[in-house]
């Protein structure tokens, strides 16, 4: 040990590089004991877990020291009735916020004896759009119509860096002199964003070469990948999804201690009137939760919860009852990939049966989609209950203080 740590001290060894001379397990060792050494802080516990270093070192993660865990409970069953995820499921939620998970339980329970909750797809793609300079305005402009004119031809050459991937479209959008490309993909049951670089970085050498336009960047910001986005959210991005289910009058007094009329003024006053004085993009009472908790457990990139909690939230009373909806415009998440085959995220990806490639391929992220959607909906609509029988907080103050 002491041979490495003087090496790195010396700037003779590199942290990141220990793999090179050390199998992933000791180098992981080394790294966190140097650390400890340098810092004289305990890092015990972020040295035991059971995750596969060697997998994690080759595509997850660099300069690794241990692993942090986060608590993984369940909600459910759920019952989904969706085009693709039609069952009961039991849905694993990641998080250290007390009363989340016995939020979301109480709110799929309340689906589940209404009968379940709806979900369909209503539109599946990722994107990827490359800015590029122009000379001027006039060669910008040549720029565009060659771009919209080939689209063929620019599918090819994206399409031969992959098998799964399929080119759906694309748009070109010129401002001055920056033409952004952004090319929209169905990329099956991956979550896509590396899959779409690639094949994007293809179609940009040949619109360079035939059109003299100068890549400035593989991702011009108009994809848009982790940033809150209004073009998302109008034009979608990975999967848009819709969930929704009727709650009759008993069940919202028996088991959210409220009515069908209360439950639609909270969402109305709060989710829609609320959001808009705030200039909020989320119309809804806590989706991100729901969506971090979800793409924790599950494996899927964390940063997408900024897209991917822009829900919008109804609640139109009905005689005898209320009908809750969400609407997700941009629900980013696959079931290979990325962190997807990681020990423990697979292990929650298969408890909901979405685990790997589906058959055929793309049917399993979009079950898992409508299990988050219809997810999502248990939890909005126990918030709005608890809010309408003014139990937030005494729940809070039970489940949540340390
Ligand atoms: P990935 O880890 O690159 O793996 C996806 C690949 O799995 C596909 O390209 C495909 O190979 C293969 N595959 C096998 N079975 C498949 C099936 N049934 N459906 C679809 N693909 C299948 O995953 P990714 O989803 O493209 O990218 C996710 C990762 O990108 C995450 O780790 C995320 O953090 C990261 N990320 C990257 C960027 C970026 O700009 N590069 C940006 C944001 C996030 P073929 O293509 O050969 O068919």
């Amino acid at each position: 040990m002491d041979h490495y740590f003087e090496r790195i001290k010396n700037g003779r060894l590199k942290l990141h590089a220990l793999e090179q001379e050390l199998p992933p397990e000791e180098a992981v060792k080394v790294r966190r004991s140097f650390l400890e050494d340098e810092t004289g802080v305990s890092l015990s516990a972020l040295g035991k877990f059971t995750i596969d270093i060697d997998r994690v070192v080759r595509r997850n993660i660099e300069n690794m020291i241990g692993a942090v865990q986060v608590p993984v409970g369940i909600a459910g069953p759920l019952r989904v009735r969706g085009e693709h995820a039609d069952g009961h499921f039991y849905v694993p939620l990641a998080t250290t916020e007390g009363a989340l998970v016995a939020s979301v339980n109480r709110g799929a329970a309340v689906i589940t004896r209404a009968g379940g909750a709806d979900a369909r797809i209503l539109r599946d793609g990722m994107t990827r759009a490359p800015v590029f300079a122009a000379r001027d305005v006039v060669h910008a402009a040549k720029i565009a119509e060659w771009v919209t004119n080939h689209r063929d031809v620019i599918a090819g050459a994206a399409e031969s860096t992959t098998s799964h991937g399929r080119m759906l479209g694309l748009v070109a959008y010129v401002t001055g002199t920056n033409v952004f490309v952004r090319m929209e993909f169905d990329t099956k049951d991956a979550m896509g964003m590396n899959m779409v670089t690639i094949a994007s970085e293809k179609a940009s050498e040949l619109i360079e070469s035939e059109t003299g336009a100068r890549l400035v960047a593989l991702s011009g910001n108009m994809c848009t990948d982790k940033k809150p986005a209004a073009m998302n959210l109008i034009q979608g991005r990975g999967k848009t999804v819709i969930a929704g289910v009727f709650l009759p009058e008993t069940l919202v007094s028996e088991v959210l201690k409220t009515d069908a009329h209360t439950l639609s003024e909270v969402n109305h006053r709060k989710n829609l009137i609320g959001s808009a004085r705030a200039g909020s993009l989320g119309f809804n009472a806590h989706a991100a939760n729901v969506v971090a908790a979800m793409f924790i457990a599950c494996g899927q990139d964390a940063a997408h919860v900024v897209e991917g909690s822009s829900a919008i939230t109804d609640a139109e009373v009905r005689e005898g009852g209320v009908y809750v909806s969400v609407t997700m415009p941009s629900l980013q998440l696959g079931t290979v990939g990325g962190g997807t085959g990681i020990d423990t995220q697979r292990e929650c990806l298969s408890l909901l049966g979405v685990s790997g490639g589906g058959d055929p391929p793309g049917t399993n992220a979009k079950r898992f989609a409508e299990i988050v959607a219809c997810t999502v909906l248990a939890g909005e609509i126990s918030l709005l209950g608890a809010l309408g029988a003014r139990h937030l907080a005494k729940a809070h103050k039970t489940l949540g203080r340390g």
